[in-house]
């Protein structure tokens, strides 16, 4: 378990706040006719503009063919994460996008995502990420020194389930600062009281991805989208959280 020193929690307060800021910009492209890989050239300008790499960009997870080729992972519709951002992809009204960004500054990392409504959504597209936002909400909430990686899980499985959407198993949050995943995992379900301790000075994101219909999601040929088995909608957000004295303090924020 990494613990950060207070030198680098100052760091990665300024990271989050960057990222913040950037994803919120982003957003305010996203509008029917855009590319995924407009999306992903914005973000990638804004990074660089303030001095900072794109954590994502490059980078080869464990197993991958290739390493990672874009700022942003830009989820449309059925898609749950890691999409590839391209110039063929064209946002319509009522689609729904996740946008995940990482961000390097003065080499700690932080990590944020945003769904977000293009033009007018379905009411059920509301519901979907309403509720998504408020699971990260509850997860946050439980993220306090002397609980556990568990009774954040709980938390957003304990919050969704009378939703009846799918919670995504093979996808969890994760430590992240010195590199952009550290342990521990952070499933989005779990049992309280278990799993690793939560101290001090750790930071975690917290990223819960919740589906419309089935919890199954199929890895495409690309080596990186996620979709949803069945096609139905999903929905991600994410934060990363510094734990604290007060409490969880949420550091991708503005
Ligand atoms: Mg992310
Ligand atoms: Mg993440």
């Amino acid at each position: 378990m990494i613990i950060k020193t207070e030198e680098e929690i100052k760091i990665l307060r300024e990271g989050g706040k960057r990222l913040a800021q950037i994803l919120n910009k982003v957003k305010d492209k996203v509008r029917p006719g855009v590319s995924t890989k407009e999306l992903d050239i914005y973000a990638e300008k804004l990074i660089r503009e303030g001095g900072d790499s794109p954590a994502f960009l490059n980078y080869r997870p464990e197993g991958a063919k290739y390493p990672y080729p874009a700022s942003l992972c830009v989820s449309v519709n059925d898609e749950v994460v890691h999409g590839i951002p391209n110039t063929d992809r064209i946002l319509k009204e009522g689609d729904i996008v996740g946008i995940d960004c990482g961000l390097k500054h003065k080499n700690l990392f932080t990590d944020m995502a945003i769904t977000v409504s293009v033009g007018e959504i379905d009411a059920e597209a509301k519901k979907l990420l309403k509720i998504t936002r408020e699971a990260l909400e509850k997860g946050v909430s439980a993220a306090r020194a002397g609980n556990r990686v568990g009774d954040v899980s709980h938390a957003i499985e304990s919050f969704v389930r009378p939703y009846k959407y799918g919670i995504v198993e093979v996808l969890s949050g994760h430590g992240v600062g010195r590199s952009i995943h550290e342990d521990p995992y952070v499933p989005n379900f779990g049992k309280p009281g278990t799993g690793p301790k939560i101290v001090l000075g750790m930071v975690i994101a917290i990223e819960p991805m919740l589906n419309q219909g089935t919890k199954n999601v199929i890895l495409q040929g690309d080596g990186y989208t996620f979709r949803t088995a069945d096609n139905k909608k999903s929905a991600h957000f994410e934060h990363t959280v510094l734990i604290s004295e007060a409490g969880p303090e949420i550091l991708t924020m503005i």
